[in-house]
């Protein structure tokens, strides 16, 4: 239903798996995963090549686009803005095409949403840094493959390892159960917070949060609000309503997950062969599948039995939301006779499950850095109480690991100072 895996370039999940004793249950994507993604473009699927420089050489662009490409580290520096969408951060180094193409289906890939109001040094930071330092992508890319290398020669390798994604044996839920384990009894699911009340004290301010179903209210040095922006939102608007306004201007992106298990005698004829990590397709092009994981390539042996394939296709973004609407079998038909023009693939699964993510990933569109600065601002007026999560410091898995575990350890801090 939800995420596929996590990458290693951000040691955080990794790392709390090996905490949790997760580290033989670890799983690497398949080489194949790592080398081969397509782009379906022009009616065909193009492999994509590993960087930004390769797609100069590749059949996805125009000699035009190729040149943009080429060029990128010739172009007079600009005026970098403070804020701009990726789409047009695209457009100002390789321009209209590569964003239309390749930078268009990146940002499917990542965040399910339009490149155009998604905002670059929000969602990309390190893109619009590699411009303001080195002048260009390129060589911004290039100075940082040269770091790496150096740094792994001082560790004794021969070359960086490339970042991998991974998962787990019995797939991501297997860490959240593991969790659960851990946290044993203090960890309480299915209870929904219905509201918070401030208690204002001395040396610390506590918390009263009210759980649907309890009579009473019960009693906190702390609340750390991690679910969705419009739910935090929710429970602060009656002692913020600015915070809680704030917190509503962040929007989500829809996306349905259609899992489809078939087996492997259904690739034949010409059909591509599921090679690798699965494609995406730019949301520009109005197609109703904005991509496809190929998820028992990707994990081979774990994601389906022996002879058989498990996809998930994602269908929805913010322009294409209304396809969340149809029914199941409706749905179903849709995305089948989408991979039949895309692949050529002619599939009649023995098992389909749908999942319909009304707000699955939120959107950091253009002010985001303005918003998130806004809610940490206005959350000091309220103490002990902290707006965190997805909708605030990234969207991946690593993110919001990363963003936990130091806010935990500032929170165990600084109760210990007081308690001290
Ligand atoms: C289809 C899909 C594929 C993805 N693929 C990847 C991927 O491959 N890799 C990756 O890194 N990321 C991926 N992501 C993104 C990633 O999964 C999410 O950004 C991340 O899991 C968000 O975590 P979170 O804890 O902030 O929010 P959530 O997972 O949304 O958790 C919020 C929690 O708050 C709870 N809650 C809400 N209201 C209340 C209340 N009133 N009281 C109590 N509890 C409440 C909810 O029940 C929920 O459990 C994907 C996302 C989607 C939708």
């Amino acid at each position: 239903m939800g995420p596929n895996g996590f990458l290693d370039s951000n040691p955080s999940t990794f790392d709390l798996c090996k905490e949790l004793g997760l580290q033989e249950e670890l799983l690497p994507a398949s080489a194949s995963a790592a080398r081969n993604r397509y782009l379906y473009l022009k009616n065909r699927l193009h492999k994509l090549p590993s960087n930004l420089f390769g797609m100069a050489f590749s059949p996805v662009l125009s000699i035009r686009g190729k040149l943009q490409i080429l060029t990128e580290g010739l172009r007079t520096k600009r005026a970098i803005p403070e804020e701009e969408s990726i789409a047009d951060f695209f457009r100002a180094r390789v321009g209209n095409e590569v964003a239309c193409s390749l930078g268009d289906a990146f940002v499917t890939g990542i965040w399910g949403g339009d490149s155009e109001q998604l905002s670059l040094p929000s969602c990309f930071p390190k893109w619009r840094e590699m411009e303001i330092s080195h002048g260009s992508i390129l060589r911004g890319l290039k100075a940082r493959r040269i770091a790496k290398s150096r740094v792994a020669r001082e560790a004794g390798l021969a070359k960086p390892p490339s970042p991998r994604m991974w998962s787990l044996k019995k797939g991501l839920g297997q860490l959240i159960d593991t969790l659960a384990v851990h946290l044993g009894s203090r960890l309480r699911i299915h209870q929904k917070v219905s509201a918070l009340q401030p208690v204002r004290g001395q040396p610390r301010a506590e918390w009263r949060v009210f759980i649907d179903g309890h009579e009473k209210p019960e009693t906190f040095d702390h609340v750390i609000l991690a679910c969705p922006a419009h739910e935090q939102a929710r429970l602060i608007a009656p002692y913020s309503p600015a915070l809680a306004n704030t917190l509503l201007e962040i929007p989500t992106t829809p996306i349905a997950v259609i899992g489809l298990l078939f087996p492997e005698s259904q690739i034949c004829g010409d059909a591509v062969k599921p090679d690798g990590f699965g494609y995406l397709t730019p949301q520009k092009d109005g197609r109703p599948v904005m991509g496809v994981q190929w998820c028992s390539a990707i994990f081979p042996g774990h994601r389906s039995p022996p002879g058989w394939h498990l996809w998930r296709a994602l269908v929805g973004g913010p322009n294409q939301s209304q396809l969340l609407d149809l029914n199941d079998e409706t749905l179903t038909k849709v995305v089948l006779a989408e991979l039949k023009t895309v692949g050529n693939w002619a599939l009649n699964p023995e098992c389909v499950h749908i999942f319909r993510w009304k707000r699955a990933i939120p959107q950091y569109t253009l002010g985001h850095a303005k918003r998130t600065q806004a809610i940490l601002e206005a959350q000091k007026t309220l103490p002990g109480l902290n707006c965190a999560g997805s909708c605030m410091g990234g969207v991946a898995i690593n993110d919001c690991v990363e963003q936990s575990a130091k806010l935990a350890a500032g929170l165990v801090e600084r109760l210990t100072k007081i308690s001290g």
